[in-house]
């Protein structure tokens, strides 16, 4: 049977994995005349990142074992000054060769907001407004990050600033089937944006959180982030879960994956509310009913 990029599922593979690059080149589909295949994940943290676990090594450690080209890095704000903006741009070009890229970027969680494609420059601390500004200047590509975090809604400013949106994110959708919700807000954003960005992120935190919904594009020329970038700003990609393309779903499972994505919300939910009453779920529960409601 041929084994497709990032077809792995779920895993646990631990930051402290072993080098396991040697497996990558021959199960990884021939390139074309059209140019070299490339597999990648976006919205992923580091240990730059207050609540992430793996350092850039581990994390392309990770990447590699599962058969991965690049990752776009999207660092939390929160806790970052200019120095440590710096340090994250520089980590993700040390880290980066012919053979694996980080594109450098940072999450704004306050707005929703990921930019990637980061240039070294100067960001304006006085408010959030003139992070966002500065961060928009500097950064490639601006997308709304876990729209269900928003509700499905962005100030019209945002709007405007936005290239695109993460039309699918594990962590907050679960890995069953894209959110019906997300894919609404997409047909908004195309009547205003024709050429609006789709994306699918992992929000990886930690090993434990990867999932093989991968982007697949096809680049000439080098591995860069002006290849990676210029096919994700002409939506030249395809998002893979577990190597097949999401819109090759038959009806039938399209509809059992919205019912699941349903029961996720409600017992999403009835945590929220357990939560606000404090009730705390212990930690092992929490994990299993995490990963049997989300896939
Ligand atoms: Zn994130």
């Amino acid at each position: 049977m041929s084994q497709k990029p990032g077809d792995h599922g779920p895993g646990q593979p631990g930051c402290g994995i072993g080098d396991s690059t040697t497996s990558m080149k021959k199960v990884r589909p021939p390139n074309s005349s059209a140019g070299r295949n490339c597999y990648g994940v976006t919205h992923v943290h580091s240990t730059r990142s207050f609540d992430g676990q793996c350092s850039y090594a581990e994390l392309r450690r990770l990447f590699q074992s599962q058969n991965l080209d690049f990752a776009c890095i999207t660092e939390h704000i929160e806790t970052l000054d200019q120095a440590a903006i710096n340090r994250i741009i520089d980590e993700c070009r040390s880290h980066s060769d012919g053979d694996f890229l980080f594109v450098p970027g940072i999450e704004m969680d306050c707005y929703r907001v990921n930019f990637m494609g980061l240039a070294a420059g100067t960001i304006d601390f006085t408010s959030d407004r003139t992070v966002f500004d500065s961060l928009r200047s500097l950064s490639r590509l601006c997308i709304l990050a876990h729209p269900v975090k928003s509700r499905f809604t962005y100030a019209d400013w945002i709007l405007q600033a936005a290239d695109g949106l993460e039309i699918w994110n594990t962590r907050h959708d679960g890995f069953h089937d894209l959110r019906p919700q997300n894919a609404q807000l997409y047909r908004r954003l195309l009547i205003d944006k024709p050429d609006a960005i789709k994306l699918a992120g992992i929000d990886l935190h930690a090993p434990g959180d990867y999932r093989a919904l991968t982007m697949h594009l096809v680049i000439t020329g080098d591995l860069t982030e002006a290849t990676v970038l210029g096919q994700i700003q002409q939506n030249r990609t395809q998002i893979l879960k577990a190597g097949r393309p999401i819109d090759a779903v038959s009806l039938i499972a399209r509809l059992a994956h919205r019912t699941r994505i349903r029961i996720m919300d409600r017992l999403q939910a009835v945590h929220r509310q357990m939560t606000d009453r404090g009730l705390a779920i212990p930690r092992p529960i929490k994990r299993i009913a995490r990963r049997l409601a989300q896939g």
